[in-house]
């Protein structure tokens, strides 16, 4: 038996229903901010997310699925969404248009990375990304589509937020990291060890309690802020507080991509065990002129689907709500013989005009068959439709939640709502 690839997923027809609430809502919350959709290539060139990403991120040293297409350029599945839009508004001159621009995509990427709870390798985001504005009042905007989305959708994430300056205040504070760690060498990490000379601000971002511990006494970013960097983070977190979202600052926060400048922040979710971040983000300042593109700022998140997927579920398991189903039939038409499924067929056919959810047997079935399957499918109403029923043109129209019947006309079942 051929199986999926280890780390792809299948969503079943079962969960659909949830990912289509997560949709619609994404797609109201969005419409009413101003967000237009983008969809962009399933795979680009590597060079794209090298520069784009960094060199020294997860996701170019050890995440990407490449391949060389037969004209020998390295290409690669798309790990994440950010460089892809900004190449694209960047091709197609879309930093033409009125700013800020406002896109959003809901998608899948691919990362190659070790799949657990939470983490695979093929992996669906909601994200978006607004250009053109520099203050923070943006930033606090693009912060509270996420908020709003987790609110609607009953969903506890927690808010924290983190400044990790720009590139005149950045090398301070580098250097102030790289002192710290450097008398700590001995108990690093491997990796750590690694980034210290790299990229010494993503050892803030390490997983391992030793090096956590270690990052608990580092110094912090925002004590070593620029003036404009300070007042931008003062800024949001009035903007933030304006709009009543409540946030920590979390000095460890720093993400994992290379262009990320000033405000950075994460949703955090309790329910969903080790892999808890269900949205990560900030603002990328000198990432369209790193790709070649015009001095335009961003700021941006993405967050995962199926994480989010997950904490819904928790939610509703704690609290004992139901999480929404597949549409079901209101009405099942049983035909005994020829011409009553010729009657059959149609009046599914009209009551589907309608917009109506309605099913007739196409299978063959025996009477007896089609009422069990009825009652699978979780028809509402059923009715049988024989010979006589459609010489007297009324039948009995059965409730299959009570067990109450009725006699109806064959014209009225198009009238049936509940
Ligand atoms: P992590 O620290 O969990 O590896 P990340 O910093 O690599 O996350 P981002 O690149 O910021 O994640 O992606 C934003 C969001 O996308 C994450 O918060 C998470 O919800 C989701 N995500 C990232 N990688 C995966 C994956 N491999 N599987 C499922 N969801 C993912
Ligand atoms: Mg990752």
């Amino acid at each position: 038996m051929i199986q999926k690839p280890k780390g792809t997923l299948d969503i079943l027809p079962d969960e659909i229903p949830l990912w289509h609430k997560i949709e619609d809502t994404v797609r109201t919350i969005t419409s009413k901010y101003g967000f237009s959709e983008i969809k962009f290539p399933t795979f680009e060139q590597s060079s794209l997310f090298k520069r784009g990403v960094g060199g020294t991120t997860d996701i170019v040293q050890k995440e990407m699925f490449t391949m060389d297409d037969r004209d020998g350029n390295e290409l690669c599945l798309r790990p994440e969404g950010t460089a892809c839009v900004v190449r694209s508004v960047i091709e197609n001159g879309l930093f033409n248009e009125p700013m800020p621009l406002k896109l959003y995509y809901f998608t899948n990427f691919f990362r190659y990375e070790k799949p657990q709870a939470g983490r695979s390798r093929e992996f669906y985001q909601f994200g978006i990304e607004m250009f053109g504005t520099e203050k923070a009042s943006a930033d606090a905007t693009v912060i509270s589509v996420a908020d709003m989305l987790f609110k609607k959708l009953g969903v506890n994430a927690r808010l924290n937020i983190n400044s990790i300056g720009c590139p005149k205040c950045r090398p301070n504070y580098h250097a102030a990291l790289i002192e710290y760690f450097s008398a700590h060498e001995s108990e690093l990490c491997d990796t750590c060890r690694e980034r210290l000379k790299t990229n010494p601000l993503r050892i803030l971002d390490c997983k391992s309690p030793i090096c956590g511990a270690l990052c608990d006494n580092a110094p912090k970013t925002v004590e070593h802020l620029c003036d404009e960097c300070g007042e931008h983070f003062e800024d949001l977190k009035t903007s933030l507080e304006a709009m009543g979202i409540e946030y920590s600052v979390n000095p460890r926060i720093v993400r994992g991509l290379d262009y990320y400048t000033r405000t950075v922040f994460e949703f955090i979710s309790d329910d969903i065990g080790a892999q808890s971040t269900v949205c990560g983000g900030g603002r990328y300042d000198g990432l369209v002129k790193e790709l070649d593109g015009p001095e335009l700022c961003g700021i941006g998140f993405g967050l995962g689907i199926t994480r989010l997927v997950l904490a819904m579920k928790k939610n509703a398991e704690k609290q004992g709500t139901e999480l929404p189903t597949r549409e079901r039939p209101l009405i099942y038409i049983a035909p005994m013989g020829k011409t009553a499924e010729t009657a059959a067929i149609s009046l599914v056919h009209k009551l589907r005009t309608e917009q109506i959810a309605a099913e007739c047997d196409i299978t063959g079935r025996s009477l007896k068959a089609q009422m069990k399957y009825a009652d699978k499918i979780g028809a509402t109403y059923a009715v049988v439709l024989g010979d006589n029923e459609i010489e007297n043109g009324i039948c009995e129209l059965k409730n299959l939640r009570n067990g109450e019947k009725r006699s109806i006309s064959i014209e009225e079942i198009a009238n049936i709502k509940e």
